[in-house]
């Protein structure tokens, strides 16, 4: 069987649904094929989503989208074996729901972005793997899908990581254990009232929990918490290489992290209902592929579009903007009626012009700082020993908290190397 369509976009996830929805909404005659059973089916996230890139696409989307909770109290966390130093921030974000950030679960927001795909026009098939590209003339001019051939004038890759359109293009990521992590989640059922108790949150609003140090076991990494309506999303991330070298199992460290005093009271009496694993490129703008050819642009985690820099795993609206400017894009190749690399490299222009690249190069040193192995082990655990020597009253004479760093820090890290490691973070965080 063959079919043809003006556009045809693989993978819908938010890259995927992005593109796909500002292409139907424009009128231009597009397919979304996804592999799994309904979108979203197999998709991993922390996870939040920020609000500004989808409420440009769709206003006000927080009113008719799954989402779980509007994060209103962020928690960073570093970890020692016993203890934890944590700074904690809440605020009431209602007045600007736009630029917060929402927790979801990818199972039920990639479905409901899918479904308004098709509500703008755009045709959906689930069930369905792209496993090739169709090749004219050496441009892309199609896909291949169960058997079937699909003509396009354009594709749009959003197949996620380790995306096997990009390859078949030549435009592949090249995914090496330094700059790719591997993220393995649980989510873990728990009664409404006892997590908006537990996290000291409202009926609507949630918590978005981040920790280092002692919740990998020092390896490269982290771990995160968050709150759903009525499940908790909780899970490491961590560099492959480091896990590798640490000869640990990422499960490992998932259980451990939850058996941490600091997370088990607050995922106490909770039932587990979903685990995952995912990878994630993390290796910043100098892991970025060409982003384009003849009859063919990539977008999202395909692309490596993603922001990691230690404060933030920015992701979804990395995909979500690239989707939306692989879309104008397009729009403006068929304007031309040209969707040679030389229009399609429009999509860079538009990529450079906002957040996607502008991160992408502000923050271009954080991969090699966040390779630094004293922010996993040293620090969080020299913060937990002073935190504990402040707070302790023996019975002799106090010392200033400075007397008390410098006691800790001896032996462990130098007042240069603090200062040099502190310095290289005020560049990249
Ligand atoms: C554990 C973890 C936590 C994270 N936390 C956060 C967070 O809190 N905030 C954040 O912003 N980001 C987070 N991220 C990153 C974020 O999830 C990704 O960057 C984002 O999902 C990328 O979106 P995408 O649409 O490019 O790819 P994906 O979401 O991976 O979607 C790709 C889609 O393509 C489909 N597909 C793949 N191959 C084919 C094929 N051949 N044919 C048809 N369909 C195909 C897949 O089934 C999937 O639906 C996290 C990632 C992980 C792993």
């Amino acid at each position: 069987m063959s079919e043809a369509f003006e556009v045809v976009v693989v993978g819908a996830g938010p890259a995927g649904c992005a593109a796909a929805y500002t292409l139907a909404k424009a009128g231009i005659e597009v397919l979304l094929i996804e592999r799994s059973k309904f979108a979203g089916g197999k998709n991993v996230t922390g996870g939040v989503l920020y609000g500004s890139v989808l409420n440009v696409l769709i206003p006000e989307f927080w009113k008719e989208a799954p989402v779980e909770r509007r994060v209103q109290r962020h928690v960073i966390s570093m970890l020692s074996e016993k203890s934890s130093v944590s700074i904690d921030f809440n605020t009431d974000n209602s007045a600007h729901p736009e630029t917060a950030g929402y927790t979801i679960l990818r199972a039920k927001f990639d479905r409901w972005f899918a479904q308004k795909v098709e509500e703008a026009g755009g045709m959906v098939i689930t069930g369905s793997r792209a496993d090739d590209l169709i090749l004219e003339d050496d441009r892309v001019a199609g896909i291949v899908a169960g058997g079937d051939k699909i003509a396009a004038k354009v594709v749009i890759a959003a197949d996620g990581v380790n995306s096997l359109l990009a390859d078949k293009a030549g435009l592949g990521v090249s995914l090496e254990p330094g700059n790719v992590n591997q993220g393995v989640k649980e989510v873990i059922k728990l009664p409404r009232e006892t997590i908006e108790e537990r996290f000291n949150v409202t009926s609507e609003g949630g918590a978005a929990m981040h920790f280092l140090g002692f919740c990998t076991r020092g390896v490269h990494g982290g771990g995160f918490l968050y709150t759903n309506q009525d499940s908790l999303s909780v899970g490491v991330v961590v560099q492959l290489k480091a896990l590798v070298n640490s000869k640990l199992k990422a499960v490992e460290l998932l259980d451990s992290f939850k058996q941490h005093p600091a997370v088990r009271e607050l995922v106490k009496g909770g039932t587990p209902v979903e685990y995952s694993a995912h990878l994630v490129p993390a290796g910043g703008l100098r892991m970025l592929p060409q982003l384009y050819t003849d009859g063919m642009l990539v977008t999202g985690d395909a692309a490596a579009l993603v922001l990691a820099t230690g404060r933030a795993l920015e992701g979804l609206n990395f995909a979500l903007a690239s989707g939306v400017a692989a879309a104008e894009t397009v729009k403006m190749a068929k304007e031309k009626g040209d969707y040679s690399q030389q229009t399609l490299s429009h999509y860079v222009k538009l990529l450079s012009e906002s957040f996607v690249l502008q991160d992408l190069v502000r923050f271009y040193g954080a991969p090699q700082f966040l390779e630094n192995p004293r922010l996993y082990g040293i620090y969080p655990e020299l913060a937990c020993a002073l935190a504990e020597k402040v707070f302790e009253v023996d019975g002799n004479p106090k010392r200033t908290v400075w007397q008390l760093a410098r006691d800790e820090m001896r032996g462990k890290v130098s007042f240069w190397q603090l200062i040099r490691d502190a310095m290289a973070a005020r560049r990249t965080l």
